[in-house]
């Protein structure tokens, strides 16, 4: 199984995949040896080297809604996770918090960090699980399905702190979102939907690996909601940035959208370009070498994509983005939005340092997201009701395009 880090790689994997979508719903809950059943399109449009939009429009001009309607739902989770945390930002602020006050602890106590070692290293005892924990090291990938069946593992039969879990998705996983994931791990905890757990069963993991695994008498029987505050009431959405004509401006790509066309039409005569290279250490233990690969080779191929092919200053740090901007004499530095998120971290830490220069950063929002993210107000079901509305939006777009 392997992740070409391109957008030529991931629209292949989509052209694979579209004639397989009608079959997705009777079959997708399967994690059978190489994943048959579902697109594993994950780490393109983690990375925006294909879009939500475009798989989307893409399966519907093959098929109809209803055949698709599985499938088109699943893509539209990974809109409403990242609009419900871009609403609710200290949900991501309060799970780094947590993620160190459990790493703390794992330095301090001999037991729990023998436990969560060896439930890292896949050296449990638990045969499915200890399965699961050497895939992800190996691959960068997991089922949907073992994700769930994992972290319940992870949460009510191990009894390990939830973050740490999280964390070591984040690590390996060349999907790893911080919407998706802290959201996905905080509802199998209880958290997301106050009260709702998700408890992995033996029976439903021996029938969807097709009897590769049975824990049977190996999970915990009962799995009752962590503790945690309530969710935070939602903040209002920036509106996108606007570019301001006439100004010295530079571009700015980073891992967040690796095909940032909308930002290429928005400026015009860019005086500089740089890229932020991703960082390993923004995490409590650091990024897997290959998810540092697969974003290193996203910005590669974003790069090798911008028209009339112009350098880009490579940078690491907020101070380095600011040190480039002032060198450059930009007054503007125009870049795609940046969602909540460890990237998001790093230009809130330049955004006041490039104040003080009279530098504004612009962060440009895609329309998709412009108009689909303020819908994710409550739960999925009720952003679901505007599926309808979000294809009709995409229709017309492509309406417009082909005119
Ligand atoms: C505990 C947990 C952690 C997760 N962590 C991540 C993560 O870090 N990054 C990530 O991209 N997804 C995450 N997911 C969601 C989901 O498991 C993956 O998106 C999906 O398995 C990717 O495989 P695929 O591309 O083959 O999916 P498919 O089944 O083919 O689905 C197509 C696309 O729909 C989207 N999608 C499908 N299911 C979900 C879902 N439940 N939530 C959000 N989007 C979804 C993805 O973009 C996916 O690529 C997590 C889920 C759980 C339960």
């Amino acid at each position: 199984m392997t992740f070409t880090a391109s957008r030529a790689a991931g629209l292949d994997r989509l052209a694979d995949f579209v004639p397989r979508s009608g079959a997705y719903a009777g079959l997708r809950n399967y994690d059978l040896p190489d994943h048959p059943h579902v697109s594993r399109l994950s780490p393109w449009l983690r990375h925006r080297l294909v879009t939500e939009e475009e798989v989307l429009t893409t399966v519907l001009d093959r098929y109809a809604r209803s055949t698709v309607d599985k499938f088109v739902q699943e893509v539209v989770w990974r809109t409403y996770w990242k609009g419900w945390l871009e609403q609710r930002p200290s949900v991501w602020t309060k799970y780094n918090a947590g993620l160190r006050g459990a790493w703390d602890r794992v330095q301090t106590s001999s037991g729990l960090r023998d436990e969560w070692e060896a439930a890292c290293r896949g050296d449990t005892g638990i045969a499915c699980f200890d399965h699961w924990a050497r895939e992800l090291a190996d691959t960068g990938y997991l089922h949907n399905h073992a994700r769930m069946w994992f972290a319940s593992i992870w949460i009510f039969t191990l009894r390990l702190p939830w973050e740490l879990g999280a964390d070591f998705f984040l690590r390996h996983l060349l999907d790893g979102d911080p919407a998706s994931n802290t959201l996905g791990w905080r509802w199998v905890g209880g958290l997301q939907t106050r009260g709702k757990t998700y408890l992995a069963r033996a029976s439903n993991i021996a029938r969807y690996t097709e009897g590769r695994f049975n824990p049977a008498g190996q999970l915990a029987q009962d799995a009752a909601p962590l503790d945690g505050p309530e969710n935070p009431p939602r903040q209002p959405i920036a509106p996108s940035g606007v570019v301001r004509p006439g100004l010295r401006t530079g571009v700015l790509l980073t891992y967040e959208d690796c095909t940032p066309t909308h930002v290429a039409e928005a400026v015009t005569d860019p005086a500089a370009f740089a890229r932020i290279e991703p960082d390993s250490t923004t995490a409590v233990l650091h990024i897997s070498p290959a998810v540092q690969a697969f974003r290193t080779g996203a910005l590669d191929d974003a790069v090798s994509r911008w028209p009339g092919g112009p350098a880009f200053s490579p940078l690491v740090t907020a101070a380095e983005l600011v040190a480039w901007a002032t060198e450059s004499g930009l007054r503007q530095v125009v870049t795609a939005t940046v969602p909540v998120g460890p990237m998001a971290d790093l230009l809130a830490e330049a955004r006041p340092m490039l104040d003080r220069h009279d530098i504004a950063l612009v962060e440009l929002r895609r329309d998709y997201d412009s108009l689909a993210w303020p819908w994710a107000t409550a739960g999925f079901f009720k952003f679901r009701e505007r599926i309808p509305q979000l294809l009709d939006t995409l229709d017309m777009r492509q309406m417009s395009l082909s005119l």
